[in-house]
């Protein structure tokens, strides 16, 4: 088992089947070293974010309890992103993979690589929409609970997509 630090990872994908980008990623989170994946969301589908010329985005979220660092957490899942062809081109460009750490337990960081709770929490709704399936209640240090925070962005621009995790490719 591990330490059990409870860290909730941002999923999002729009290249290359989403859908099955996003399988593959909660699999490799399975796989992380002294963590146990305790749950995921549903799965949105939103207009991108950035450029608006690049396909939608499919986005969920994961909770995990981990032993890892933040940082050795933050460099396994740059592999895994990697592992699925992750090419950074542009800002906010299309990607196979993305995957944030939204929070890591009530620990604020703030670091040449590492800002946690994440800069877009408080304002993304495909992020506080998933997170706020896995944990209404939680205190997201410095901004106040989950479900006040999702109160505050409207959703009109997300969509609920039907969503087998387990779904053979
Ligand atoms: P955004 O961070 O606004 O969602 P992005 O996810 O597209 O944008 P990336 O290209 O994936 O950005 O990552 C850029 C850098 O963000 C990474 O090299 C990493 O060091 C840094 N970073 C800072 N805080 C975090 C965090 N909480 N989770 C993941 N990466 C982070
Ligand atoms: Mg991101
Ligand atoms: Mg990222």
């Amino acid at each position: 088992m591990n330490g059990g630090i409870v860290v909730y990872i941002g999923m999002g994908s729009n290249l290359d089947r989403p859908a099955d980008q996003l399988r593959a990623a909660l699999q490799a989170l399975h796989g992380l070293p002294d963590s146990t994946v305790l749950g995921q969301s549903s799965v949105y589908r939103s207009a991108p974010m950035g450029p608006s010329d690049q396909p939608d985005y499919l986005n969920a979220a994961a909770m995990l309890s981990t032993g890892l660092s933040a940082h050795d957490l933050l460099h396994a899942l740059q592999a895994i992103e990697r592992d699925q062809g992750r090419v950074r081109r542009r800002h906010w460009g299309e990607r196979t993979l993305d995957l944030d750490i939204l929070l890591y337990g009530e620990q604020q960081i703030d670091d040449a690589e590492l800002t946690v709770p994440h800069v877009g929490i408080a304002e993304r709704e495909f992020v506080l929409y998933p997170l706020a399936e896995l944990a209404p209640d939680l205190q997201v240090p410095g901004l106040g609970p989950v479900r006040d925070l999702q109160a505050a962005v409207d959703g009109k621009g997300l969509v609920r997509v039907p969503f087998d995790w387990k779904e053979e490719r």
